[in-house]
């Protein structure tokens, strides 16, 4: 059977990135004989500081941004992390199976603890070890990530062999990362080299999903770009990665290919394929976020959603758990 995790961290409000490279997808993966399991990572966000109050309404508003982009809360289980205690249960004993020094050699890890690591949170490090609990609690089998999470996916099977071998066991499944579509790294609108982030300091660099119609166009429109026109085939666009950026953002929003864009577009300037892409990144993203908005307005009907989800993963992961502490030698005698 194919099980589906992924997840989002309520670190701040949502980018273009996040949608096409994940809640678009997210949404496309709930079919016949699939089962789908979202959640907004509240435990991983807090790896760094998230003030609380902010922390609460970005996780309602991640929440609304899955609902708003077509996840089911009836197909699907969608909840928040922390109300799910397994997953902090074997993030502990992943803790202990994984090793410092898989833990070391993570990009994200080197990224975001930046030059002063000794300052860097000991979450931050062992972030790789919760996510891998977050997937394997279910014993998922499938991954949809952006290219950036690659490595998170690949540590988690790492993780699961690991276990397995050491146990003697064949427990946890080998799992695969999904990274499909033309969107699984959209780049930064100031740097084609830097991903898009919304923990990026520079609000010009992303388009957020609640970005106004004004706002998307007037950030395309002083998007970085190169003097030259478009050209006439996909290999034009190499060493050109601010203008790859835009023709693959264009290719995912129209549910297209990069070369179909490019053909469509050849000997085009920068002045007239703005406008274009402006006027389908809106047309995309004015209705989701007018659905954002309108669940916004309804927190409570966010929680009991959230609430409910838990139940269900709950449901799922606690016998999971008891199976993993009867393997690792933990009496359960209550
Ligand atoms: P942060 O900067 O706080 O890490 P983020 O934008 O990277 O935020 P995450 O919550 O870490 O968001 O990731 C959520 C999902 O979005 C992951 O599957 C990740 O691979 C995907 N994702 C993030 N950025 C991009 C991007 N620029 N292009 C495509 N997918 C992305
Ligand atoms: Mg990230």
């Amino acid at each position: 059977p194919t099980r589906v995790f992924s997840g989002i961290q309520p670190s701040g409000g949502l980018t273009l990135g996040n949608y096409l490279g994940a809640l678009k997808r997210f949404a496309e993966m709930q079919k016949d004989g699939v089962e789908t399991i979202y959640c907004v990572v509240d435990m991983h966000a807090i790896t760094v500081w998230q003030d609380p109050a902010k922390l609460r309404q970005q996780t309602r508003e991640i929440a609304a941004a899955f609902l708003a982009a077509g996840v089911d809360p009836v197909r699907s289980i969608l909840f928040n992390q922390s109300q799910v205690t397994a997953h902090a249960e074997l993030a502990w004993i992943f803790n202990c199976v994984a090793r410092m020094g898989w833990m070391n050699r993570m990009t994200q890890w080197k990224d975001k603890a930046g030059k002063n690591a000794e300052a860097a949170s000991l979450g931050l490090f062992a972030y790789p070890a919760l996510m891998a609990a977050d997937i394997l609690a279910y014993r998922a089998t499938h991954v949809p990530v952006g290219e950036d999470q690659k490595q998170h996916v690949e540590l988690t099977r790492d993780i699961a062999i690991k276990f397995n071998n050491d146990f003697g066991v064949n427990f946890f499944p080998v799992t695969e990362p999904v990274i499909e579509g033309v969107a699984t790294r959209v780049m930064s609108l100031r740097d084609g080299t830097k991903k898009m982030s919304k923990s990026d300091p520079s609000d010009q660099s992303r388009i957020n999903m609640t970005d106004d119609a004004d706002t998307i166009t007037q950030k395309i429109r002083k998007a970085k770009t190169d003097p030259e026109p478009l050209p006439d085939s996909i290999e034009g666009l190499k060493e050109r990665p601010e203008a790859r950026n835009l023709v693959n953002i264009y290719a995912a929003l129209s549910r297209s290919t990069p070369e179909a864009v490019v053909a469509e577009f050849a000997g085009a300037q920068f002045g007239s394929f703005k406008p274009k892409l402006a006027e389908l990144a809106v047309s995309v993203m004015a209705p989701i976020s007018d659905e954002m908005n309108r669940l916004m307005a309804d927190p409570a009907e966010i929680d009991r959603i959230l609430g409910d989800g838990a139940d269900r993963a709950e449901a799922l992961a606690r016998p999971v758990l008891d199976e993993v502490h009867d393997i690792v030698g933990m009496i359960r005698s209550r």
